[in-house]
C-alpha cells in the first residue's frame, strides 16, 4: 500500500521532516517537536491524532490539548500552566501590613492575607475586600499568637 506523502505536515508540534524506514511494516515519518527534540513516529499515529509531540506533552492523546491552549502561549512557552494559581501579579498597595492584592488571570482583583509569626509564614487566605482579609488576618493573628 502506498502511504500519503506528510512531508512538510503539521501535526500538533510537530512538523513532518521526511519518510524514514518502516518499522514493523508501517510507514514511519521523522518529526521535527516543537520543543527541538526529533523523533520518528508512525503515519497512522500522526494522521488519528494519537501522536501531537514528541513525548513532552505529558497528556499526549487524542483531544488532549484544551481549546486556547496554543493561544494562550506567550513565546511559545505554556506559561499558564507554570503557576496553577493563574496569578499574574502580585503587589502590596493595599496599605494594610500582612494583605497583598491579587490580580488573577481573568482580571478579577482578591486580597490574599497572610501572617508572619516567629519566622514561620502563614497564608490565612484570599477575601474579595480589604476589610475581609484584614479582619480574618487580625482573627488568625489572635489565634496564632501566644498570649503573654
Ligand atoms: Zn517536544
Amino acid at each position: 500500500m502506498k502511504s500519503k506523502d506528510l512531508t512538510g505536515q503539521q501535526f500538533g508540534h510537530l512538523t513532518v521532516i521526511g519518510r524514514v524506514a518502516n518499522r514493523n511494516g508501517r510507514p514511519m515519518w521523522l518529526c521535527q517537536c516543537d520543543c527541538g527534540k526529533q523523533k520518528e513516529i508512525a503515519g497512522k499515529h500522526l494522521l488519528n491524532g494519537h501522536t501531537i509531540s514528541c513525548g513532552h506533552i505529558k497528556r499526549d492523546r487524542n483531544n488532549s490539548i484544551a481549546p486556547g491552549y496554543e493561544a494562550n502561549k506567550v513565546d511559545g512557552i505554556a506559561v499558564f500552566l507554570l503557576d496553577d494559581k493563574r496569578k499574574i501579579r502580585t503587589d502590596n498597595t493595599t496599605g494594610v501590613t500582612g494583605v497583598k492584592r491579587v490580580r488573577y488571570r481573568n482580571g478579577s482583583i482578591h486580597y490574599a492575607a497572610a501572617i508572619t509569626i516567629a519566622g514561620k509564614r502563614y497564608h490565612i487566605g484570599t477575601y474579595d475586600t480589604i476589610e475581609q482579609a484584614a479582619k480574618a488576618r487580625k482573627e488568625a493573628a489572635d489565634k496564632l499568637i501566644p498570649k503573654k
